[in-house]
């Protein structure tokens, strides 16, 4: 797993990629938040330890423009003892875990495992897409916070875009998608679907594309990237 440590405590920082490393781990170490946010940029992380109390930019604002981006990065902060209001806030910025200094390195270990097998459960339902959020195994959909009204089929059209974001899918594909209850669905009503979907999406600034004889994509507009 490849992880990012932010921490400017260096005797905590360093015990941290220490124990890390030696359970297999491939650590990143940073010293302060604006480092972090650039290291979140630019790789790839499986799992984020994040101090609040930073040099630069601190934990909130690192973890308020890591939710920000397409990638979900499990994350536990790490917060000062008698911090109360900052547990309360980074869960409400989407921390998965805090823990509160001093905590043994098994404990944070074991934190790390139960917030890894709770993102397992749900890591393959939630695709973020710009401001489109879906939850396929719960068939729901929200444009920021705001839960999009869809009928069956107009949920089953948007999936199978989603499932294939930025890439073509025909309107085969499509029909073939949501008729499993109604076999001989005329493809052409895919079309109904696309222009009601389009509407409803219209203020998540992700767009439908269509490409006469090919078939559609889904598209974020270039201002939704961060
Ligand atoms: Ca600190």
């Amino acid at each position: 797993m490849h992880v990012l440590i932010v921490e400017d405590d260096e005797t905590l920082g360093d015990g941290l990629s220490r124990y890390l490393r030696q359970a297999a781990h491939q650590v990143d170490l940073v010293t302060n938040g604006r480092e972090a946010d650039l290291a979140l940029t630019h790789e790839w992380y499986d799992f984020l330890i994040l101090d609040i109390g930073l040099p630069g930019l601190d934990g909130f604002e690192v973890l308020r423009r890591a939710r920000l981006r397409d990638r979900y990065v499990p994350t536990i902060v790490l917060t000062a003892r008698d911090a109360v209001e900052d547990k309360v806030r980074g869960l409400d910025l989407g921390a998965d875990d805090y823990l509160v200094k001093p905590f043994s390195l098994p404990e944070l270990e074991a934190r790390i495992r139960t917030v890894l097998r709770r993102n397992q459960k749900t890591a393959e339902t939630h695709i973020v897409y710009g401001k489109l959020k879906v939850d396929i195994a719960a068939r729901r959909a929200w444009v920021d916070d705001n839960p999009l009204r869809l009928t069956s089929r107009e949920w089953g059209v948007l999936e199978c875009l989603v499932l294939r974001a930025g890439k073509m899918v025909s309107k085969d594909q499509i029909a073939a998608a949501i008729s499993d209850l109604d076999a001989g669905l005329n493809p052409n009503v895919i079309e109904v679907y696309i222009s009601r979907l389009r509407q409803k999406l219209a203020p998540s600034g992700v767009k439908i594309h269509s490409i006469r004889g090919f078939g559609y994509y889904l598209e974020k507009t270039a201002d939704d990237e961060h």
